[in-house]
């Protein structure tokens, strides 16, 4: 699986790269909303799209919520939709219902993660995802 990290911090960065080890999944860094726009833009030209979006909420510049967005906004102008759509799991500290909200409803993301992250969360999202198979 193809995976997108989105994280303005190195550790986080680090901790979820290093989750990822553990599976099948080669994986890319983005550092705010606007390279994660931009990565998954690139993605598609390439037509070579990512499978998974982990979207950290607070982040400078484009926040994950704006972020988001904007990738659903490009989908939907691609006509891609349904089961096309890519698979977006909010990473987050906030995990007040407003904001996780905000992302399911209005941005139609469909998991969240709370940090601090743990493997075992990772990997309920990725199974829910139907990216990986019970073990
Ligand atoms: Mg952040």
């Amino acid at each position: 699986m193809k995976v997108l990290i989105v994280d303005d911090e190195f550790i986080a960065q680090e901790l979820l790269k290093g989750f990822l080890e553990s599976y099948d999944a080669i994986w890319n860094v983005a550092i705010n909303g606007i390279e994660a726009v931009e990565a998954f833009q690139l993605a598609l030209a390439q037509r070579d799209p990512y499978d998974l979006i982990l979207l950290d909420i607070m982040m400078p510049q484009m926040d994950g919520h704006q972020a988001l967005r904007e990738i659903r906004r490009i989908e939907a102008e691609e006509g891609i939709g349904g089961t096309d759509m890519v698979k977006i799991a909010m990473v987050t500290a906030l995990s007040d219902a407003k904001n996780v909200m905000e992302a399911f409803v209005k941005g139609s993301c469909g998991a969240y993660l709370t940090k601090p992250v743990y493997p075992e969360q990772l990997h309920r999202v990725l199974l829910d995802f139907g990216l990986v198979d019970e073990k």
